[in-house]
């Protein structure tokens, strides 16, 4: 079975000293380390995490995921890499480098290989200009933060950036970062084990309540990391939506749950039951097989779980491509 991982990380080995090239900011970049395969993140001069190579190393990302069974790996830059927070054109530049980067190796492998772009949503024109450069030379979808700045997702400014996507069909991952209460919640890993859920919770309710799947029916956004809190605490939300309207309802009178089987998500949960009742949820057809590799925290044996969960086969096909395909808008017969 073509199996379709659609929840992966990269980034470049090398790369411009952006703090020097502009001038200001904490840019990232990687430095050499003194374990053999690996690189040390800085974010200017402090030392933000150490990677291994199969962050940047294509080949050997290829072999682990053959050994796995895996042919197809939707790749993505590592949101600590958005710069966001950049002046608009840094931002741009920036991302125009890493777009190059992964279009050049999806153009050498495109069985292998699915680019999803960034772009400096805190310029929303530049955001549709590189957007649409970026489709033009092969990507097929954005990866956008859980928020932009801590601006939620449903502000006025972005629609345009949502209505492009929508125009020219490009997929959305939306991923948490930048976490709520990060400050307030350092120790054990915190923003990691609490924000992250928090954050896709976050972003689904503003998508919701703020109408813009309502105003773009055809909009396709997959919430990563199956929605966080979303679907876990959606009782909670629409009992909200039912009992407080005048707060809740305020920009769109549609119940929450009308639009579960709208958006796509991954399956990343660690936990087959929560995934059981993610699919009873979405449907099969909209829950994607994602690992978030090469990260820890991630599903790093790529659903396995999964086949031993007595779904049927009809099940298994959109867990591990299906719903990827209608995600991204791709027919089977490109891996074949
Ligand atoms: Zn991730």
């Amino acid at each position: 079975m073509l199996k379709i991982d659609v929840h992966t990380h990269i980034i470049p080995r090398h790369m411009p000293r952006w703090t020097e090239k502009f001038g200001y900011g904490n840019f990232i970049h990687l430095e050499d380390s003194n374990r053999e395969g690996f690189a040390r993140m800085m974010q200017g001069d402090t030392f933000f995490r150490e990677i291994a190579s199969n962050c940047w190393d294509e080949d050997e990302r290829m072999a682990e995921y053959d050994n796995s069974g895996v042919s197809v790996q939707v790749v993505c830059t590592i949101p600590v890499m958005f710069s966001y927070n950049a002046k608009a054109k840094d931002a741009l530049e920036l991302g125009m480098f890493l777009n190059d980067h992964i279009a050049d190796l999806v153009s050498r492998f495109p069985k292998k290989y699915v680019g999803l772009c960034t772009v400096p949503l805190q310029d929303v024109d530049l955001a549709i200009q590189e957007l649409e450069r970026a489709k033009a030379i092969g990507h097929v979808g954005v990866q956008i933060g859980s928020n932009i700045n801590g601006l939620n997702l449903n502000e006025p400014h972005l629609f345009p950036f949502f209505e492009a996507c929508s125009r020219l069909g490009m997929a959305i991952l939306v991923h948490p970062w930048d976490m709520m209460g990060k400050d307030q919640m350092e120790k054990y890993w915190l923003p990691w084990l609490v924000g992250m859920p928090a954050e896709m919770s976050r972003a689904a309710c503003s998508m919701i309540f703020g109408g813009v799947f309502e105003k773009l029916p055809n909009l396709r956004v997959l919430f990563s990391h199956a929605s966080g809190a979303f679907l876990a605490t959606l009782g909670r939300i629409e009992h909200g939506f039912n009992c407080r309207p005048d707060l809740v309802a305020v920009d769109n009178n549609v119940n929450p749950r009308e639009y579960t089987k709208r958006f796509w998500v991954d399956s990343i949960t660690h936990d087959d039951r929560l995934l059981k009742y993610v699919l009873e949820m979405q449907g099969s057809n909209r829950v994607c097989m994602g690992s978030d590799y090469p990260f820890p925290l991630g599903d790093l044996k790529f659903g396995e779980y999964m086949e031993k969960m007595n779904l049927t086969n009809e099940e298994l096909e959109h867990l591990f491509h299906g719903s990827a395909l209608s995600w991204l808008d791709l027919e089977l017969i490109k891996f074949k």
